[in-house]
Order: C-alpha cells, then structure tokens, then sequence
C-alpha cells in the first residue's frame, strides 16, 4: 500500500479552517522544501542567493529515497523544538505564533495544509489528500467547506514549479545516479535571488538533463 493510501482522498471540497495555533510550527514536525520554496524563503530573507540558506542553518539536506538529498527546515532545538520562521510567544510551556513567511514567502506544503499532493509519474497521474497538519491540530473541527479547485488555483504557480522539481528528482533516482550533498547544493538548489526564479529553473534543468542524459 502505497503511505498516501492512509490519508482520506479530497475529490471536491474539505472542512478546514485555521486557527493560527502554531501546534504544526512546533514540535516533532518535518517540512519539506522544493526548490521555488528555496528561492522565497532566501529573497524573504534577502539573502543573495539560496546557498546562503544551509551556511545559516535555517535548512539542512537529508537523505530521502535512493539516495536523493532534500531540503528541510532545520528546527530549532532549544529550549523547545519549533520552525524558524515562527514568530513565536511561550505560554505555560507552549509555542505559538505566526509564521513571518506567510502569505507570500510561505513554503507550499505549509499553505496547502492540510491538503497534500501525490504524483505517480509513471502513471501520470496525481491525487489530492487530506492530511492533518500536526496531531493536536484544532482546524479539523471546522465546519468551514473549502473546495479544492480552489485551493489548487490559489498555489498553481508553486504547484507547477514543484511538479517539475519532482519530476527532475523522479528521474534523477530513475537514472540510478548518485551525487553528495555538495553537488544537490551547488545545482539544484542554488538559486540567484535577484535573477528571475524560472529562468534559473529551466537552465539547471537543461543543465542536468545534458550532462546526465537522463530525460
Ligand atoms: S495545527 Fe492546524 S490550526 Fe494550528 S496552525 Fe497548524 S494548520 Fe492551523
Ligand atoms: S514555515 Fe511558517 S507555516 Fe511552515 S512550519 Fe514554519 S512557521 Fe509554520
């Protein structure tokens, strides 16, 4: 059973609203980044390019499927387990706050939750899931209908730019190729911050594509 089978499949609309707790900013939470997700965050931040991003520990590279390294949010440890960007206060031992990233800046699988995306590359197909943010998450209560046409429509640019970063990942496990952290760093997610995103996207795709030969 494939692990997105386990979460309840989105046809048309969900029930979901917000409640701005912070409770999936905090504690044992992973966040996934894609290379658009890189590039925000580093202009939000203005740094000069996204490299600069892992030299400040705000994101570490961890080793997924076959090998790939892929870019997470480094939490911070002390004195409690939260995301970086959490514009946080403690109350009675608990973090909450709002995120300095959102709307504009916010990673896309934080501003889709608690919708997530599955793409079967081979199939050519792609599903939509239902997935709570973080196990305490109060926002499954609502009775707010969402339609996920909507949803879809808000983030498409980040969602097109993340199916073309899956896709160069798909492939490059596909071709059985294996790099270091040092080269996912250097080509695939180091971006100019004052060159135009999707230019530098498609270079490094042509880039990749040549010397691999893998598409
Ligand atoms: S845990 Fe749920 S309600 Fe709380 S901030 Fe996250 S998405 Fe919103
Ligand atoms: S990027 Fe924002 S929404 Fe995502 S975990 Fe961090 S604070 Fe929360």
């Amino acid at each position: 059973m494939d692990s997105a089978d386990k979460f309840p499949v989105i046809r048309e609309n969900y029930n979901f609203a917000c409640t701005l707790c912070g409770n999936c900013c905090s504690g044992v939470q992973d966040v996934l980044l894609d290379w658009y997700d890189l590039y925000r965050m580093a202009r939000f931040l203005e740094f000069e390019n996204t490299a600069r991003l892992f030299k400040a520990g705000l994101v570490e590279l961890r080793t997924g499927p076959e090998q790939l390294r892929l870019p997470y949010i480094r939490f911070k440890q002390r004195p409690y387990r939260f995301c970086p960007f959490l514009e946080n206060h403690i109350d009675d031992d608990k973090i909450s706050g709002l995120c300095r990233l959102h709307p504009g800046h916010k990673p896309l699988v934080c501003g889709l939750a608690p919708v997530s995306r599955t793409i079967d590359f081979e199939n050519d197909q792609e599903s939509w899931h239902f997935v709570k943010p973080a196990p305490d998450c109060p926002g499954v209560d609502s009775s707010q209908v969402n339609s996920l046409a909507g949803t879809i429509q808000t983030w498409s640019n980040e969602l097109a730019y993340q199916t073309r970063f899956f896709h160069l990942l798909y492939r490059l496990s596909a071709s059985g190729k294996q790099f270091a952290d040092e080269w996912f760093i250097r080509r695939l997610y180091n971006f100019d911050c004052q060159i135009s995103f999707e230019r530098q996207m498609q270079k490094a795709i042509e880039q990749i594509v040549q010397e691999m030969g893998i598409l």
